[in-house]
């Protein structure tokens, strides 16, 4: 076993000599509010929050597998004997809400409605692409309580607001936005140290929801994946999406397949970010969004996911 596969075993230690990253780190970023970080971010490596209300604990995502799940869960009763209330789910991935039931006897759970049909849509499925992770017992649990646009939440000590800003990482992303603090939880429509992700939700839609993110005046981001930082990674984000944007349309001139336009491509000025292959997906999106598919739009997945093992030369590690 991995360092990376035994979170119960590791946390917030001094790297080993084999620089294996510990399982979790947590990082107060204001009174209460905690950023639970899984290095390095990559796939399905990510990040949560916990917010120590002063009736009940609210955490912001769970984890992928039942042992990071666990792992986090007993994090959170090491800060606080009360009891979690709410989960909420920034959007519908596996690695963000497999967790959840661990969770769902004490807690209600709450998505973007487009995430709880999403969740529900595909199930379990994630775990059939990394067949070689130990997901230990996963049942799926699904969102009690779902919103559209907007919702505060109901945390005695804390204003806390949940957004949907349209479609970015997915259709239903949420963020938690805490505007006494100014810190937000952004979810995947913000990766940090790694390759931004819209296949499954919009590369258009993705840069106005970070205009609207910036407008808010976040001085505490917590991505959805990878290190903690401040309203800088929503302009990293918007770089890569931009040059993403300009490979496609230079593509489409070419009549370049995708898959032949990242080749071509590259990782061009963002080759220090992992899972680089995600370049490829993310053209496919862009391209068809510059032929006309509307954000979120309907998209052979799969076959974007295996032009991604085939540029990357392989399945892409996953850590989980
Ligand atoms: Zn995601």
């Amino acid at each position: 076993m991995t360092g990376g596969r035994s979170p119960a075993a590791a946390s917030q230690s001094a790297p080993t000599t084999q620089q294996v990253p510990a399982s979790h780190e947590v990082r107060e970023v204001a009174e209460g509010v905690h950023a639970y970080l899984q290095p390095d971010g990559g796939w399905c490596l990510n990040n949560a929050g916990i917010l120590l209300g002063r009736d009940g604990v609210v955490v912001v995502d769970t984890a992928a597998t039942e042992a990071r799940a666990r792992t986090l869960r007993q994090t959170v009763g090491a800060l606080s004997s009360r009891p979690v209330t709410l989960v909420v789910n920034t959007h519908s991935h596996g690695d963000h809400t497999f967790g959840n039931h661990l969770f769902a006897e004490e807690a209600t759970v709450v998505a973007q409605e487009r995430a709880a049909a999403e969740m529900a849509e595909h199930g379990l499925a994630l775990q059939g692409l990394w067949p070689g992770v130990e997901w230990g017992r996963i049942e799926l649990s699904l969102p009690r309580v779902t919103f559209r646009d907007r919702m505060t939440l109901p945390v005695s000590g804390f204003r806390v607001e949940l957004l949907h800003l349209g479609p970015g990482h997915t259709a239903g992303d949420a963020v938690v936005w805490l505007p006494d603090q100014r810190v937000l939880f952004t979810g995947d429509l913000v990766f940090s140290g790694a390759t931004p992700f819209v296949l499954m939700g919009s590369l258009t839609g993705s840069l106005r929801v970070l205009d609207r993110l910036r407008a808010l005046e976040p001085l505490h981001v917590v991505p959805g994946h990878g290190p903690a930082g401040g309203p800088e990674l929503l302009d990293t984000n918007a770089d890569y999406l931009r040059w993403v944007r300009s490979v496609a349309r230079s593509g489409l001139a070419d009549g370049l397949t995708p898959l032949e336009l990242a080749r071509t491509a590259g990782p061009g000025p963002f080759a220090h970010l992992l899972d680089s292959e995600r370049l490829v997906a993310n053209l496919v999106r862009a391209c068809a969004e510059e032929a006309g598919l509307a954000p979120a739009g309907p998209l052979d997945v799969v076959a974007a996911f295996q032009d991604m093992v085939t540029l990357h030369g392989g399945l892409p590690a996953c850590n989980a």
